[in-house]
């Protein structure tokens, strides 16, 4: 291996290797060193994968859209270069939300789609049956323990209706998601290095000057970007630029429950949902088809586990897992409760809005991809572009804090101006403050 290169990638989950794809293709010749032993193994591995478009602001919706064009067209994102036998599977089933208070009935997301072109049709309440066969429609929010007396109380009428978004879905395997990616930013020359940390940001000059491995080589490259997932704080610290920031990020631990569906769903269209009355949010398994993942959707009545340490923390499931289930069952009340669970216990990387950080750093040359909130999987196909535009930017002399980079998001034709993304923006209030984004 060189120990030369224009560009070092700090991870190579699902966002850092579209990263080194993208700055790949544009003739920048990157290595990734990744502490797991292949792609896609941190916490890419752990996601459910899901394609929405659907969040709480404008941008986020526009650039969930574009995302979700390169999921539909996977081969084409990678270029043709990855052979079908390895290629992940997309499945665009369309994802159903409840219309609640909490999301002020989509009205919103709605106004969003309408001006960036992307479908959507309302549902009512008795519709909503023929997505989910036997659903009790009526109201339970606010979420609560299922140690409350009130837990399963309905508490009064129907949730009003739901909106279905044809444009969405799921990835079948996340991680070898970012192992496509990693192929594809191969043959454009990249090159990947796994089982090895970076110990180490060096700093020469007041710029970034390359990396230390664990191995105890010193890389050097002009540009370190910071993709760490539930690490980039660590990451951020080593390399001095934390102090700087108005935002943070900080890892959150999750579970998500793996259960069968009823048979009644045997005969359906399987499709993702977001009921933000009853907190969850559900996919179709992929093994089978039939049974569900269920995820929170962060109600105030659960505590949140911050985890310190990421490489150190309990990945046992706990009362978390039949809650996610019970709070199903509200919804649809064949549902069984397994006495085993199954699922995934994994980390989310969260800033104080729950909306990403793509940006540089105060320190020339460092740049970060994080503060993905549990909800940015989808994006990294565009995260991988955004990257390195600013990459580029900074390389034409652009000041990205002064001049904020604009990004053509070029399936929807709408511009971003990248500072939304900035690590010194104010607190977006328009967030839901949950994995919504
Ligand atoms: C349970 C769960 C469910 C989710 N569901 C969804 C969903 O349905 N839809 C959606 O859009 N998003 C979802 N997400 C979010 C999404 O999965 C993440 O935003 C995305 O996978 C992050 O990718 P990444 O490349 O930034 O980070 P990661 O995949 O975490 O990769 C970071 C990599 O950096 C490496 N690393 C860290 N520190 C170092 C170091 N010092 N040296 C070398 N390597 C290092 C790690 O080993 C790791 O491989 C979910 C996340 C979780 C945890």
């Amino acid at each position: 291996m060189s120990d030369k290169f224009d560009a070092i990638i700090i991870g190579a989950g699902v966002i850092g290797a579209g990263t080194a794809y993208e700055l790949a293709k544009l003739g920048y010749k990157t290595l990734s060193v990744d502490k797991l032993p292949q792609a896609g193994y941190g916490s890419t591995s752990g996601s459910c994968a899901i394609i929405r478009t659907y969040y709480s602001t404008a941008d986020s919706c526009a650039l969930a859209y574009e995302g979700w064009h390169h999921w539909k067209d996977w081969t084409g994102y990678l270029g043709n270069k990855v052979n079908d036998t390895d290629l992940i599977e997309y499945h665009n089933t369309g994802c159903l939300v409840a219309k609640t208070e909490l999301n002020n009935h989509l009205q919103k997301a709605c106004s969003a789609m309408d001006a960036i072109g992307c479908p959507y049709e309302h549902v009512n309440a008795q519709e909503m049956k023929t997505y989910l066969p036997g659903a009790d429609a009526r109201r339970f929010f606010p979420a609560k323990t299922i140690d409350d007396a009130a837990f399963g109380e309905p508490t009064g009428g129907d949730i009003d209706g739901a909106v279905f978004f044809p444009c969405g879905g799921y990835v079948d395997d996340p991680m070898r998601s970012a192992q496509n990616v990693q192929t594809a930013a191969e043959v454009h020359g990249a090159t990947f290095k796994f089982n090895t940390s970076v110990t180490k940001i060096v700093v020469d000059n007041a710029r970034v000057a390359g990396v230390e491995l664990s191995d105890g080589t010193v890389v050097n490259a002009p540009v370190v970007i910071n993709v760490g997932g539930p690490h980039s704080s660590g990451i951020n610290k080593m390399a001095g630029v934390s102090h700087n920031m108005s935002m943070s990020t900080r890892a959150l631990r999750h579970e998500v429950a793996h259960v069968d569906s009823p048979e009644s769903f045997d005969s359906v269209k399987r499709i993702v949902t977001s009921d933000s009355d009853i907190q969850v949010y559900t996919r179709p398994s992929s093994a089978t088809g039939k049974g569900f993942l269920i995820g929170s959707e962060d109600p105030a009545c659960d505590d949140r586990e911050w985890v310190d340490d990421p490489d150190n923390y309990n990945l046992e499931f706990t009362p978390q897992w039949k809650t996610l289930v019970m709070r199903l069952a509200q919804r649809i009340p064949d549902l069984g409760i397994p006495d085993t669970a199954k699922g995934v216990v994994a980390l989310y990387d969260v800033t104080e809005d729950w909306m990403p950080i793509y940006d540089k750093s105060d320190l020339p040359g460092f740049f970060m991809a994080c503060g993905t909130s549990g909800n940015q999987y989808k994006n990294a196909p565009v995260a991988g572009k955004i990257m390195a535009s600013l990459v580029k930017a900074a390389d034409a002399g652009q000041d990205h804090d002064k001049e904020p980079v604009q990004f053509m998001l070029e399936h929807i034709n709408y511009n971003l101006s990248l500072d939304a993304y900035s690590r010194n923006r104010k607190i977006n209030e328009e967030s839901s403050f949950s994995v919504i984004g």
